[in-house]
């Protein structure tokens, strides 16, 4: 076993994974450590969850992964609908309705399920000859030494590497074992994940209502499939999560409406309690934070892997530009550049998805006023619409080469 790396990836989830594969695919040898063991199995089970991916992380998996996977298991979203509602009322007539062809892309990008996007990413990663994947192994402590940093094991082996970069979603142990502060919010929501499959096409269009006790989404999948985030106070979530199926359908039901027809479910359902967390800190000695490490929003703009893909391109630029230059790539100079490029953009979709479930969870009738005049600034202001498609697209700002889906 080879215990000595460019870089020491901690968490293998798909932030951690798409680093390690987009490392070593410009020549950076990975050590990329997760604490359960991975399967590899023809036909994944069918977790009733996906994942709606930006148009820069859409272009990022083309780049790095096969070209082939969104093309065949990923379904374009041509068209996003946001309208308030009541169960059972239907929508109110404010909708903001965005087409792709209004930032003159194609799609906003892709829904995809997680057991086709995780499947993908570890068959790369385990066909990649400069990633070594230590799973199950479970980093317990690390020790930053003047050239390196070393990592140990749950094992007792001592693993090293000149940077290490923290993927271990939002439980951050390690980040927090390193003096990184945390702020977090509980929502008292809880989310639930499915599936359903429905009598009538959805056209690649994705719902999003917004209910007092929070939003639903309704999210295109190929065929006549859809992947529903719902979000509840976390005390309902619970409770529909002890439902039977057939229990749990005639709740949905008033709260999804009549226009998809008949709907049954498909696979399975999960339950998420949900609550906002960040670190305004990135870095620290040859150690750095990526994906949920960094922050873990609500999912209601479903921008939680989006973001933690934007930090991996970021990082990949920034430590394949440092290595050209003859630099440490774990010094501290190198990876404040990648906070620095990160920190505002993390702290923007932190703040924009907080206020969003503040204004929109509620019932108050001047909340309501206050959303009736964004809605109506949004709609008549064609700038401002795009600005806010092209930064949810990925598209915005001081964009990363992959993002535009090139190699640095
Ligand atoms: C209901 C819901 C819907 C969502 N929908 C979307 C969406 O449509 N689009 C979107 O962009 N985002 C969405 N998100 C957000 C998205 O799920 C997360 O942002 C993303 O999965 C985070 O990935 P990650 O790899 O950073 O963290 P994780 O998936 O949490 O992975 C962390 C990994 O680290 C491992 N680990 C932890 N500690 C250690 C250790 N010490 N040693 C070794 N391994 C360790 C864990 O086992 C785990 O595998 C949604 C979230 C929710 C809750």
């Amino acid at each position: 076993m080879n215990t000595e790396f460019d870089v020491a990836v901690i968490g293998g989830g798909l932030v951690g994974s798409t680093l390690a594969a987009t490392l070593a695919s410009n020549g950076l040898q990975v050590g990329l450590c997760e604490r359960m063991p991975i399967t590899h199995h023809p036909q994944p089970a069918d977790t009733g969850r996906a994942f709606a991916l930006s148009v820069g992380s859409s272009n990022l998996l083309q780049a790095v992964f096969s070209q082939n996977v969104l093309a065949g298991q990923g379904q374009p979203i041509n068209e996003v609908k946001v309208s308030e509602g009541l169960p059972g009322q239907g929508a109110r007539p404010w909708v903001l309705e965005f087409k792709a062809g209004d930032i003159g892309c194609e799609n906003f990008g892709y829904m995809i399920e997680e057991r086709f996007l995780q499947q993908e990413i570890n068959s790369v990663v385990s066909l990649s000859a400069l990633v070594q994947r230590l799973a199950p192994t479970q980093i317990v402590r690390t020790e930053v030494k003047p050239a390196h940093i070393s990592l140990f094991t749950d094992c007792g082996d001592e693993l090293i590497a000149r940077c290490a970069i923290a993927c271990d979603g939002a439980s951050r142990a390690l980040a927090r074992a390193n003096g990184f502060r945390f702020h977090k919010k509980d929502y008292g929501q809880g989310a639930v994940t499915c599936t359903v499959r429905h009598e009538y096409p959805h056209d690649g269009i994705a719902h999003q209502f917004f209910m007092p006790s929070g939003p639903i989404a309704i999210l295109p999948l190929p065929g006549n499939l859809s992947s529903v985030v719902w979000t509840e106070s976390l005390e309902r979530a619970r409770y529909l999560g002890t439902l039977s199926d057939a229990g749990f359908l005639a709740e949905l039901l008033p709260a999804f409406g009549g226009f998809r027809g008949q709907l049954e479910l498909s696979g399975r359902r999960q339950g998420w309690p949900l609550a906002m967390s960040f670190s305004r800190q990135l870095c620290d000695q040859r150690l750095a934070l990526a994906g949920d490490a960094v922050r873990q929003i609500h999912p209601l703009a479903g921008q939680g892997l989006n973001y933690g893909l934007r930090d991996v391109v970021a990082l990949v630029e920034v430590l394949v530009e440092a290595l050209r230059r003859g630099e440490d790539i774990g010094s501290s100079d190198v990876l404040e550049r990648y906070a620095r490029w990160r920190r505002f953009d993390s702290m923007t979709i932190v703040t924009a998805t907080d206020s969003f479930n503040w204004l929109y969870s509620n019932n108050n009738r001047l909340f309501e006023l206050l959303r009736l005049a964004g809605t109506t600034v949004i709609n008549h202001s064609p700038q401002l619409r795009r600005a806010i498609l092209r930064h949810a697209a990925g598209m915005s700002g001081d964009i990363p080469m992959l993002l535009r889906g090139e190699m640095p």
